[in-house]
């Protein structure tokens, strides 16, 4: 049974990132790290939130100042705090993000093995999954057991009381013990999701194509799925449905980072879709929709940090009408 209250479900990991004052230098250079809390599912939630959504987190965090602090963060933002756990063995995990010179980004973890990684699927609050319109999860919670578990009891709970399953991989290959690791188990729980959201990267990644094109994305398709979303950075995204497919133009800005960027765009969509499914259907609605989600992501490149510059609809309708 969906008990239609428009709740959206984010499962998985957050943590800390701490990100160098200084671009382009190594970590090992670097005179000083800014904490920035992040983990992909839970800047969903909170993109989700900061957009008049209902949200809610589930993941477990260190019983550290670190974790009090990230479901402090949570809470501030409006995102429901039901499916929070705190472990007392483990830390909050924490993420280096080095800034190279040439604007990627790379990370070294701290996960040895940190709370999050801990979740059992014993511990999940599975009335509030139950209750979720839409459960969205990615894929760093599939490396390891018993988060593992966990993360796929989670998503047939969903499932069965009827929500909507949306899927945003966000590969992290410095977490997976190979490429071909996690390649495989990404692709394990592909055909359970109706939405998934890859970028290009991901996208060549897991087809081993070098080629960003219509023959390619499709090769993703399956059957249970209603919506596949490529996004382009700055070019937007391009969107596959059983009926209909194209681009959607993105936005021009100023970018200074670009984390965070594919979540906002993820909350932002979830959003819009929790409200009238109908726009899985119609590729008009869904335009506009994309088109919504491109300029969340866009003003998400325009501050750093990925949860300081989520947007507020204001924010995001600004933009829209230029
Ligand atoms: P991810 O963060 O998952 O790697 P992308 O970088 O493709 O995903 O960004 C997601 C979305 O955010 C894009 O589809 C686009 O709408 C927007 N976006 C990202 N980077 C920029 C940019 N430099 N300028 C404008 N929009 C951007």
């Amino acid at each position: 049974m969906t008990v239609d209250n428009g709740l959206i479900v984010s499962f998985g990991e957050m943590l800390i990132d701490f990100v160098p004052t200084e671009s382009g230098v190594s970590l090992a250079e670097a005179p000083g790290f800014l904490n920035a809390p992040g983990g992909a599912p839970a800047n969903v939630a909170i993109a989700v939130s900061r957009l008049g959504g209902k949200a809610a987190f589930v993941g477990k965090l260190g019983d550290d100042e670190f974790g009090h602090m990230l479901a402090g963060i949570l809470k501030q933002n409006g995102v429901s705090g039901e499916g929070i756990l705190f472990d007392q063995g483990a830390r909050t995990a924490l993420a280096f993000v080095t800034l190279r010179a040439d604007g990627e980004r790379e990370f070294m973890f701290y996960r040895n093995p940190s709370a999050d990684m801990l979740l059992t699927a014993d511990e999940l609050n599975l009335e509030l999954i139950r209750s979720a319109n839409v459960f969205h999860y990615g894929s760093i919670s599939l490396i390891v057991e018993p988060c593992r578990s966990a993360h796929l009891k989670a998503m047939e709970v969903a499932k069965e009381a009827g929500a909507l399953l949306s899927y945003d991989p966000n590969l992290r290959l410095p977490l997976w013990p190979s490429a071909e690791e996690a390649r495989k188990q990404i692709m394990s729980i592909w055909d359970k999701a109706e939405v998934i959201k890859v970028s290009d990267n991901e996208l060549e990644f897991l087809t081993g194509s070098d080629k960003i094109d219509d023959e390619t994305a499709l090769s993703l398709w399956h059957n249970n799925l209603k919506l596949l979303l490529v996004t382009l950075g700055e070019k937007g995204c391009r969107y596959y449905t059983k009926n209909f497919r194209g681009t959607v133009d993105g936005f021009h800005v100023k970018a200074v980072d670009t984390t965070g960027a594919g979540d906002s765009f993820v909350g932002a969509l979830l959003c819009k879709i929790v409200k009238d499914r109908s726009v899985l259907e119609e590729e008009a609605k869904l335009r506009e929709v994309l088109k919504y989600a491109n300029a969340c992501g866009a003003i998400t490149t325009t501050k750093k940090g990925a949860i300081p510059a989520l947007p507020t609809e204001p924010e995001v309708l600004t933009l829209v009408k230029g």
